[in-house]
């Protein structure tokens, strides 16, 4: 039987490079399959989710001003990848028969509802799949730091982090061959040591709010209930930290 889940609202952030397959662009039909059934199979244990999806696997804003794009205008572009992620998940979700919501924090009409706080609580208590688009609405952030904002006005017990790998390390285990994994760190931790999980701002929100961020590897199916469980392997990013117990 599955365990209970450990949470009644989780905030699930999947970057854009988590829904690609080998080539690093655009959408793998295997992986956006593999994430859509983790993420209903919580949904059914009677976990209310709300995603966050990232827009790298399709366009950033930094490699936009590489480009010779202005920097603003590059970061709406990356906005609007995010959207055509969000409404990809929402259609493979809702084939699965789940009834979903995208939310854009740029107004679309024709595809999403606008982002309105009280309906996005609504349709979470009301059992609905939340998908929120266009990060935060503003140039010059990332969707970490949109993950954290909503988690922040959902209300949510936790926000979980997929990513390519386990956990957080001290450095980049593909890259690094002793990068050191912790099992737990503190929000101050993470910010000190500049690690590399989600940027700064995130992870000041987060900690305002005292929303636990939950790291986790996106690559194992199953991955995400227990995470949501208390099981299994991921990195906890709390108040405690390692010290803490
Ligand atoms: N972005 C932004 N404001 C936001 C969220 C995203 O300007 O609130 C832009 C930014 O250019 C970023 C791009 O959208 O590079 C894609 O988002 P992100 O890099 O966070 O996606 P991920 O790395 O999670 O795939």
């Amino acid at each position: 039987m599955a365990p209970r889940p450990k949470y009644r609202r989780i905030l699930l952030k999947l970057s854009g490079e988590a829904l690609t397959g080998e080539g690093g662009y655009g959408l793998d039909a295997d992986v956006v399959e593999r994430i859509t059934d983790d993420t209903l199979a919580v949904h059914r244990q009677g976990v209310e989710i709300a995603l966050v999806v990232g827009g790298g696997n399709i366009f950033r804003g930094l490699a936009g001003v590489a480009t010779g794009i202005e920097r603003a205008s590059a970061d709406y572009m990356g906005m609007l990848a995010t959207v055509i992620n969000a409404l990809a998940l929402q259609s493979v979700l809702e084939r699965k028969d789940a009834d979903t919501r995208v939310l854009s924090a740029i107004p679309m009409a024709a595809v999403s509802e606008p982002y309105i706080r009280r309906r996005a609580l609504r349709h979470l208590e009301k059992g609905r799949i939340v998908i929120f688009a266009a990060g935060t609405g503003n140039p010059y952030f990332s969707t970490d730091t949109a993950a954290a904002l909503r988690a922040s006005e959902m209300g949510c017990d936790a926000i979980l982090k997929g990513t390519q790998v386990d956990g957080v390390y001290s450095a980049d285990p593909k890259t690094v061959k002793d990068a050191e994994r912790f099992d737990r760190l503190s929000y101050h931790e993470v910010l000190s040591r500049d690690l590399k999980v989600m940027d700064q701002a995130a992870v000041a929100l987060a900690r305002e709010n005292s929303i636990p961020i939950l790291v986790f590897s996106l690559h194992n199916a199953g991955a995400l209930a227990d995470v949501v469980a208390g099981r299994g392997r991921y990195t906890v990013i709390s108040e405690q930290g390692e010290s803490g117990g």
